[in-house]
């Protein structure tokens, strides 16, 4: 649901609440970087950034933090494992840091109590892991179902075993 406002625009950063004169300025109220728009917030604010560099591979990191958002946004979508430190499914630990980024932000912004980027990584981890169990619980037994869906569809023509 983020990932769909984020992509339609409706998710209000500073620079839009600014843009509807519903604030004096477009300043994060984090880092006091003089325009919160979306690159801003999820990916260059400083627990952000903290946390995409404890994230992304190192030599995938410059190209992470400079492409333009909508493709950046697409790209880490789209690939699984391209960014990706480690082997978790890239797409679902993405999302999983984008929501709490902004989780935290909305915290920070309305009450004293937030947490480091530590925190955002930690409770990130959590989710993911959670998601991981969960799906893995759903899946029939010796994969009978993918085997199924992709035996039907010519298996190996899609590098499925
Ligand atoms: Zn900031």
């Amino acid at each position: 649901m983020l990932l769909w406002l984020i992509l339609k625009g409706k998710v209000l950063t500073n620079s839009e609440r600014y843009r509807r004169h519903l604030v004096v300025d477009s300043c994060c109220g984090l880092c006091g970087a003089t325009e919160e728009d979306f690159s801003h917030l999820f990916r260059d604010c400083t627990e952000a950034r903290l946390l995409w560099v404890r994230v992304v591979k190192d030599e995938k990191l410059a190209k992470f933090l400079s492409i333009d958002f909508r493709t950046w946004l697409m790209a880490n979508i789209e690939n699984r494992q391209h960014f990706s430190i480690t082997k978790e499914d890239w797409d679902i630990a993405f999302c999983t840091f984008l929501w709490n980024i902004w989780v935290n932000r909305n915290y920070r912004m309305f009450s004293p109590e937030s947490i480091s980027f530590e925190g955002i990584y930690h409770r990130s981890m959590w989710m993911i892991a959670e998601f991981g169990r969960a799906s893995s619980s759903l899946r029939p037994a010796n994969n009978i179902f993918t085997a199924s869906l992709f035996g039907s569809m010519g298996g190996s023509a899609y590098g499925v075993d």
